[in-house]
């Protein structure tokens, strides 16, 4: 019948490569074991109709606007943030540099980035609080930082301690 060495498991262990290069004559067990069996056929039947469908699945234009709208949502948050919500986020980050904490302080940082828009971003977040941001300009000055802030915040991440110099405690 087929080749010894190609059972069921063999087989599907095969099949990826099966998919992509049909006629690769180092996939030739795996289509005779294919042509004899019929559960591995229809395995091999599902996985070729997954990729077909992917095949016609394309990725959503991005909205030429998303940028705006992105603005204007990031606006939005600014002017009302959780209270108390957000109070502690501020405290745990500014209070707490255990290790425990980093995946915590992490996305606290990144929530803070994105509200705050800018550098390690306490200050930044108090200046959006008092002033409201109606500056479209500063929106976009916003989105410019995150690249600046993510690193920075990858920097912070990486040391031992949050750096003195970026995120100053607001009051003592
Ligand atoms: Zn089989």
């Amino acid at each position: 019948m087929f080749n010894k060495t190609m059972n069921c498991k063999t087989c599907r262990d095969d099949l990826q490569n099966l998919l992509f290069d049909p006629s690769a004559p180092e996939n030739a067990a795996a289509r005779a074991h294919i042509a004899a069996c019929f559960a591995c056929a229809r395995e091999f039947a599902a996985f070729e109709s997954t990729m077909s469908l992917l095949d016609t699945w394309e990725a959503p234009e991005v909205s030429p606007y998303f940028d705006q709208k992105l603005a204007v949502r990031l606006r939005e948050e600014q002017a009302c943030p959780a209270p108390g919500w957000f109070e502690r986020i501020k405290t745990r980050l500014l209070l707490n540099t255990g290790r425990q904490l980093r995946p915590a302080l992490a996305g606290a940082m990144a929530l803070l980035l994105i509200a705050g828009g800018g550098t390690v971003g306490v200050t930044t977040w108090q200046r959006a609080q008092t002033v409201p941001a109606s500056a479209t300009v500063n929106d976009l000055q916003i989105l410019v930082k995150n690249e600046q802030a993510l690193q920075q915040m990858d920097q912070l991440l990486d040391g031992d301690a949050p750096s003195s110099s970026t995120s100053a405690p607001p009051e003592s």
